[in-house]
């Protein structure tokens, strides 16, 4: 968990706007994200936060503005677009494993298509991960055979079996019963301390509070408001801010 230094961000948004149809969802987002920092995006459903993170991995496309990643302006399309991908991880609220592989299989499938890696090194990067995410015994499981909070461990390791330079976590818990919540946010925890870049979208309050280094409140597609968590949930500094964490339980 770093603070922001004088070298360039690793994420550079500048200007961001984004529609769907006629219908504008981002707003001139403007927002840096420097390395080994953590920043949690929070606000109310609707506000623009699973498009941002879509934009940043290029899931979707942008209206207009500007997204730099490590130096290079995001690419369109083609190989510089798989570069991306494999240089963005992404963790979503649904797991996204793939039903029909393995867990060990899930970790190798990317490292080998995509980076050319071979097999035996990919197997045994994908053992180290899973001991990591503490599931060292469920390798020749199947998905569908794991806990919910299991699954999202494994689409954690997945993620980090591209080596990424930053991680995306669209609300990685919502779906999770609380105890699992606890070991998914357990190995988020880890990851931050372990220098991990990573942009975590999140209701978990406790995490933003405890892990974040900087919390940016979203609210009908703009950013309203960007602050370390303890000055943002002590004086949330905007009127809506208030407003959202007031319904929080
Ligand atoms: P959040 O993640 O903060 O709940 P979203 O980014 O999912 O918000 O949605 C922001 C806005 O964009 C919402 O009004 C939503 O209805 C709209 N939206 C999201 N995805 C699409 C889509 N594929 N087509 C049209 N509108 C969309
Ligand atoms: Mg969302």
């Amino acid at each position: 968990m770093g603070a922001p230094d004088h070298r360039p961000p690793l994420v550079r948004i500048r200007g961001l706007d984004k529609h769907y149809g006629p219908t504008q969802v981002l707003h001139s987002v403007d927002l840096d994200v420097f390395a080994g920092e953590v920043v949690a995006i929070v606000g109310p459903s609707g506000s623009g936060k699973s498009t941002l993170c879509r934009c940043i991995n290029r899931l979707d496309s942008t209206t207009a503005g500007s997204i730099v990643v490590d130096g290079a302006p995001l690419p369109e399309e083609g190989s510089e677009l798989r570069r991306l991908r494999a240089e963005v991880g992404m963790v979503f609220q649904s797991f996204n494993l793939f039903a029909h592989l393995t867990v060990v299989q899930n970790l190798m499938l990317a490292p080998v298509k995509v980076r050319g890696i071979r097999l035996e090194e990919a197997r045994e990067r994908a053992y180290g991960l899973l001991e990591r995410v503490g599931l060292a015994d469920k390798a020749y499981a199947y998905p569908r055979h794991l806990s919910g909070g299991q699954q999202q461990r494994v689409a954690i390791a997945r993620a980090l079996a591209m080596e990424p330079k930053l991680l995306l976590f669209d609300e990685p818990t919502s779906a999770l019963d609380p105890e699992m919540v606890r070991e998914v946010l357990g190995v988020m925890t880890q990851l931050a301390l372990d220098g991990m870049t990573m942009i975590v979208v999140t209701h978990e309050m406790g995490f933003a509070r405890q892990v974040a280094d900087r919390v940016v409140f979203m609210d009908g597609g703009r950013i309203l408001r960007t602050a370390p968590p303890e000055e943002f949930f002590t004086a949330p500094g905007h009127p809506r801010a208030e407003a959202f964490l007031a319904t929080l339980p």
